[in-house]
């Protein structure tokens, strides 16, 4: 068995999805191992989406991430990482809506930014994710 992280980003919370969200993962198959809310600040926010620092939309993104609460899980069953990635849809909701109309992006979020769920995208960034939220050791 494989797990990933899945975080339900804030627009997720705000809108009432996180049970619609925690009930489709539970009806895929995934065990959800660990879970918890939790409120990040800039520094976390900067710290976990380090990769995209460079982007032109970084500054919006940490604005979002940390916007409000946000509902950070290890879901786990075999091959998570990809079948999260598939059931959470394309990056960009407003074009899932179309393409991808059963994924959660699809069904939760709105646009490129605002798209409600996060998954790690390679067993390296599991890993990192992970201890990132449930380390025993935090970061920084
Ligand atoms: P995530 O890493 O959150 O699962 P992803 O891998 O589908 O998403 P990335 O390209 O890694 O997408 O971008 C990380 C996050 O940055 C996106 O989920 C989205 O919230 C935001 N983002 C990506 N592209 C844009 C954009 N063009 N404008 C605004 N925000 C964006």
């Amino acid at each position: 068995k494989e797990r990933t992280l899945a975080l339900i980003k804030p627009d997720g919370i705000c809108g009432n999805f996180a049970n619609q969200i925690k009930q489709v993962i539970s009806q895929s198959g995934f065990v959800i191992i660990h879970e918890m809310m939790v409120q990040l600040d800039v520094r976390n926010a900067t710290l976990f989406y380090s990769e995209h620092s460079a982007k032109s939309f970084f500054p919006n993104l940490v604005e979002y991430m940390t916007s409000g609460p946000v509902v950070v899980m290890v879901i786990e069953k075999t091959n998570a990482i990809a079948d999260w990635r598939a059931l959470i849809g394309p990056t960009d909701a407003g074009k899932a809506k179309v393409s991808h109309p059963n994924s959660i992006r699809a069904m939760c979020g709105s646009n490129s930014e605002r798209n409600c769920v996060h998954g790690s995208d390679s067993p390296q960034s599991a890993a990192r994710e992970i201890s990132f939220f449930f380390g025993e050791i935090s970061p920084g």
